[in-house]
């Protein structure tokens, strides 16, 4: 990349600038147009988002018998206690809209022999109402038919192989971001100054060491918007993939939970059934019960394995193609042998604290997608209503800066200071990643998580490295949320606070100065412990 562009970056600039080339990103810079957009990506559009990966498809409830009421119960229902039902409804009621847009910009939804568009059941939805393509392709025909509506729209600049690492505020209002390149972390950071700032840089899940999400989903997005101030809500709640496939890839391949559905079950290395003592659904239980009865496993040395030799045995490669491939290519073939599984951080139901309209806490800013909190998902997220959420907010947002107009900045804003020479703590991005899995994961207690608490302000306190900083912002958020709620409901497994606890019925709304002030309490109690890294 020439020095002309760079120099073309350093701007100021009345266009609306738009963080994240995921399906919130874009959606939200087409339905801007014919309004001037500069979308910032860090990997090139079409990688590095986790929109790319999805499977299973939208919800939305556009079956005949089924009603927006009836998928925001269902909604509510998985959200243990903390969905915003208002924002459930109106998300369940814009759904059918948003498809249309979709097929507009030329998504090919499956349809049935009638036209009308087919529909698919996952777990805990009451009516078949998953929208799909060409079976489990959703998330490449929609990130191709968005890539390509992108390019044909001329209002929409894309910039490509660049990282947001932090928005740039005056007074409470946003005044431009700080980028830098990808490809060269040791290039000056660019500034492009602007007064409206969309971050749709998706979800949180490589913080974990085990992950099915891209490496770009590090929490950067809702860093740079907590370290501007911006008010986070629900970080603690993370959801975890019972059966991620652990063949040494890193983001790990899933093992679709469809083949649960077809028979195989969940064994340790004596070949014992461990669900089956755990619930009465065993393997079919809710995806958290199972997660928790796989990590248990692990942690007690016994291992997790699918085994799906009996229920599909020579069919495997068939009817599950992908899943297939990823084990050959690992030297393991699923016809005949047992999978080695292991939870995988997967979605964030929390975030930067959006309204309605998607706004922020600080002018200018708005968030969409999964960097976003709106209320939908409460502690538990109903399948395949993350990528809805992703484009009825993304269409709000559009909506509501269109009304509005935006001057540019008066001045350029300066490049924040970045402390260069000051100690490095012992954690590292890899011990980071599994400190969060074995501290802040599936399954959590007091202890650890005031370890990992600790361990993760010092560093967001401490490095000078602006990269693994923001991660450690994002790590605190969730890990200090995580120590404060002391009760188990939906995805907070709390070993040592078993019991959901009707006083705790509420979102969490916090800072990263609230977070700072729960770790500095937690050294004050315990002054003469260094933190703990654990081991990669
Ligand atoms: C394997 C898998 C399967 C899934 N299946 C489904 C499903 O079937 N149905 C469903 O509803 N949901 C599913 N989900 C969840 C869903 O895909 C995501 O929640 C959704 O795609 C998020 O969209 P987004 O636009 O918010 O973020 P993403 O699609 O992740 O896009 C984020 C973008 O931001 C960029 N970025 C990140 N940080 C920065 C930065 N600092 N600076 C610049 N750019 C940055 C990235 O490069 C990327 O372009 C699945 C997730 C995974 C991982």
């Amino acid at each position: 990349m020439g020095n002309t562009f760079k120099n073309h970056l350093t701007r100021n600039t009345d266009d609306v600038v738009i963080v994240g080339g995921g399906l919130a990103g874009l959606f939200c810079a087409l339905k801007l147009a014919p309004r001037r957009v500069t979308v910032i990506s860090a990997a090139p559009l079409g990688e590095g988002a986790s929109t790319a990966w999805a499977q299973g498809g939208i919800a939305a409830a556009v079956a005949e018998g089924d009603s927006a009421e009836a998928h925001a119960a269902d909604t509510i229902a998985v959200g243990a206690g903390l969905v915003d039902e208002a924002v459930a409804l109106g998300l369940a009621r814009e759904a059918g809209d948003r498809i249309r847009d979709l097929l507009h910009y030329g998504v090919p939804f499956d349809r049935d022999l009638e036209g009308k568009l087919a529909v698919g059941r996952e777990a805990a939805h009451s009516a078949r109402r998953i929208v799909h393509v060409r079976g489990d392709m959703a998330g490449k025909a929609i990130i191709a038919a968005l890539i390509e509506a992108v390019r044909n729209t001329p209002s929409i600049g894309v910039i490509e192989g660049y990282l947001a690492e932090a928005l740039l505020t005056e007074d409470g209002a946003v005044t431009g971001l700080q980028l830098r390149e990808v490809a060269d972390a040791t290039a000056k950071p660019i500034i492009v100054a602007s007064r409206a700032v969309v971050l749709a840089t998706g979800g949180i899940g490589h913080l974990y060491a085990v992950t099915t999400n891209p490496a770009e989903a590090r929490g950067l997005g809702l860093a740079i918007a907590a370290r501007a101030g911006a008010v986070i809500a629900d970080p603690e709640f993370v959801q975890f993939h019972p059966t991620a496939i652990m063949v040494g890839r890193d983001p790990a391949p899933l093992a679709t939970e469809a083949l649960r559905g077809e028979g195989a079950t969940l064994i340790n290395d004596q070949g014992e059934r461990f669900m089956q003592a755990l619930h009465p659904l065993a393997e079919l239980a809710p995806r958290d019960v199972v997660a928790r009865g796989v990590f248990a496993e692990i942690a007690a040395g016994h291992g997790a394995f699918l085994d799906a030799t009996i229920a599909l045995g020579p069919h495997f490669a068939e009817k599950f193609p992908t899943v297939h491939a990823s084990c050959i290519a690992a030297g393991i073939d699923p016809a005949k042998q047992p999978i080695p599984v292991a939870p995988a951080a997967h979605y964030h139901m929390g975030g930067i604290a959006v309204d309605a309209h998607g706004r922020t806490s600080l002018k200018g800013l708005w968030a969409g997608g999964e960097v976003s909190c709106t209320g939908a998902h409460g502690a538990n997220r109903l399948a395949s209503n993350s990528l809805l959420e992703a484009v009825v907010y993304a269409a709000r947002i559009a909506e509501d800066i269109a009304g509005q107009t935006i001057a540019a900045p008066s001045r350029m804003p300066t490049t924040l200071v970045i402390p260069r020479n000051c100690a490095m703590p012992p954690l590292t991005e890899a011990n980071l990643r599994a400190m969060m899995t074995s501290h802040v994961g599936v399954i959590r207690d007091g202890d650890r998580l005031a370890e990992a608490v600790r361990s993760f302000a010092d560093i967001e306190r401490d490095t000078g490295n602006i990269a693994l900083r923001n991660m450690a912002t994002t790590a605190l958020l969730v890990a200090a949320s995580a120590w404060t709620r002391r009760e188990s409901r939906g995805a907070q497994y709390r070993i040592d606070h078993l019991a959901e606890k009707p006083a705790l019925a509420h979102r969490t709304m916090t800072t990263l100065a609230a977070a700072r002030d729960i770790a500095a309490s937690l050294s004050d109690r315990n002054p003469a412990r260094p933190a703990q890294p654990v081991n990669a």
